[in-house]
């Protein structure tokens, strides 16, 4: 049996390589030679062993991109050489929700390195209808961050944004910093981008942000009233994933404003001020993955609208992926994307 190396978590904080089948794609998959992946948010819980949906050990990695090597016999929209990404998410196709499309919400999800497909490997199996063409103007590496760009775009769009609305982004991760830019494009007057590291809000201000705010020297409700005449923002966005910030963004909307939501929250027994809600007819919306996202992220990303290279800060070969890890782990690094290459 031929085999190449997947990396696994086995335990909190522990990469190995595991020795997996290489085989025939399947009828309808595509085989890809994997050429960039990145480290995901979603990762980083999982590597921390806090992931609050996945045991271990677990595969890892889910945002690749790569070219096709081989493709089943009932395979037509590829052929080897494409350049492509994968949105990593399996839907079962015959619940409620997914017969409805919102294969997002269906009911028996799961995603592809929860089966023992991860990215981080040098082979990668796809379904041929998850599998989307990058077009030549995108690299690999930027290739590989259509999926987080995935998952900004269906919260904006889920958030309702409208022309010269004002917003607070609570959260310079990838994502966060991916909000601040689609935000911006969809009309936002004022971005606010609220977050602990200089670092991280500097990369904020490239992508889109109007005003950064450290949440360690300032106070950011402060800064939020005092610039909107003591109303707040018209929208939030929480994409750290803590009681704080959650109570922060609920707090910094005006009356009638509302918040999505879209961090990982790693202890969901947190405390929510509801008296908020109430009084203030606040909304708030959760944004789950990604559902008909990867086309429209694909061309926003072709059109140069949103500057994924400039969130590639480092760049590891695939054998010291643990150097990756553990380099996001560490206290005030200037880490956003780290990407291993093949
Ligand atoms: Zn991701
Ligand atoms: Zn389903």
């Amino acid at each position: 049996m031929k085999t190449f190396p997947m990396a696994y978590i086995t335990a909190p904080g522990k990469i190995e390589f595991r020795e997996t089948e290489l085989r025939e794609p399947g009828s309808d998959e595509v085989m890809i030679q994997v050429q960039s992946a990145a480290i995901c948010g979603s990762d980083l819980h999982l590597f921390k062993g806090k992931h609050p949906s996945v045991q271990l050990p677990s595969a890892v990695g889910h945002e690749l991109s790569g070219s096709v090597i081989k493709t089943g016999t009932a395979v037509t929209r590829f052929r080897e050489g494409d350049r492509v990404t994968v949105e990593p998410v399996i839907a079962c196709g015959h619940c409620e929700f997914c017969l409805r499309g919102q294969y997002h919400l269906c009911s028996n999800i799961s995603f592809q390195y929860r089966k023992g497909q991860g990215a981080f490997a040098p082979y990668f199996y796809a379904p041929e209808k998850r599998t989307y063409l990058l077009p030549d103007s995108l690299s690999y590496e930027e290739g590989a961050l259509i999926e987080p760009l995935s998952v900004a775009l269906h919260a904006v769009k889920k958030s309702g944004i409208r022309l010269g609305d004002s917003v607070a982004v609570f959260g310079a991760g990838a994502i966060g910093l991916l909000v601040c830019s689609l935000v911006k494009h969809a009309g936002g007057s004022n971005v606010y981008c609220v977050d602990v590291s200089d670092f991280r809000l500097q990369k904020s201000l490239e992508m889109g942000a109007t005003r950064s705010i450290n949440n360690l020297s300032e106070n950011a409700l402060d800064v939020i009233r005092e610039d909107t005449r003591g109303m707040g923002v018209d929208l939030a966005f929480e994409a750290v994933g803590r009681e704080q910030t959650l109570a922060q963004a609920l707090e910094s909307v005006r009356k009638g404003g509302s918040v999505t939501l879209l961090g990982i929250f790693e202890d969901s027994d947190i405390r929510v001020p509801v008296h908020l809600f109430i009084q203030r007819e606040i909304g708030l919306v959760g944004s789950q993955g990604y559902a008909w996202d990867f086309d429209d992220a694909i061309t926003l990303a072709h059109n140069g609208l949103v500057p994924l290279k400039n969130m590639v800060t480092h760049r590891f070969p695939l054998s010291e992926l643990q150097k990756g890890f553990d380099l996001l782990l560490t206290p005030g690094n200037t880490a956003v994307k780290v990407e291993t290459q093949f």
